[in-house]
């Protein structure tokens, strides 16, 4: 399981960036129907500088390197993305103390709000709060149980928060330039979330 280890959660990073780097081509087709067509080309570099970073540091503990994911991605992503889900891995960094159900639900809440706070989305918006909300959400309704229950919770209701965006229109980001016409599409951002969020189950089952 993923356990208190700095190695455990690079792992965890690493397998996120292999993820993403599968799921590239799909988040760029997202991004083209709605934005400017670069989200997965954006988090597929932003997580290879992620990997690099790791393979030449020393961090040791969980939050270092969390902290290291977040300034990586905040200065290597271009995008609107980028500082939001650095930002999102900061505030996690800072509040995950150990890694059990209840940490890692308030780590995620810390994310979330780190989101809130930079992007002022809301859930509704037709962004990654869409799917980032719900998550914590349903992390916290079990928080009491394991890291892997809690994550699975998450991502399963980050899923649907992701599939809740289709008929939205936006409000926030790129998108919200179409108006109406951003209606009938998923939004990239809260696909990508779902997917960091199902490869952290992967990781605590692995
Ligand atoms: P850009 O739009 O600058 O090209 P990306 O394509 O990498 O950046 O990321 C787009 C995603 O960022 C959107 O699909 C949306 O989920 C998310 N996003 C954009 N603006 C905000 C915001 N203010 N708050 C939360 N998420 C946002
Ligand atoms: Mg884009
Ligand atoms: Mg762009």
């Amino acid at each position: 399981t993923m356990g208190c280890s700095g190695t455990d959660v690079a792992s965890a990073v690493r397998a996120m960036a292999t993820v993403v780097a599968a799921h590239r081509d799909e988040l760029v087709e997202l991004d083209r129907a709605i934005g400017d067509g670069d989200h997965g080309e954006n988090l597929k570099r932003g997580f290879e500088a992620v990997v690099s970073a790791l393979d030449s540091s020393e961090v040791d503990t969980p939050t270092a390197v969390l902290k290291l994911v977040a300034k990586t991605l905040i200065s290597k992503v271009g995008g609107a993305s980028g500082p939001l889900l650095g930002t999102a891995f900061l505030r996690a960094a800072t509040s995950l103390e150990e890694v059990d159900g209840a940490s890692v639900a308030a780590a995620l809440r810390a994310a979330l709000d780190g989101v809130v706070a930079r992007g002022k989305a809301e859930v509704g918006d037709k962004t990654m709060v869409d799917a980032l909300r719900p998550a914590v959400d349903a992390a916290e309704a079990v928080k009491d149980k394991s890291v892997a229950e809690v994550l699975a919770a998450a991502a399963t209701a980050a899923e649907a928060g992701a599939e809740s965006t289709i008929p939205l229109v936006a409000r926030k980001g790129r998108a919200s330039y179409l108006g109406e016409r951003s209606a009938g599409h998923l939004d990239p951002g809260a696909r990508s979330t779902s997917l960091l969020l199902r490869s952290l189950v992967d990781s605590a089952a692995a």
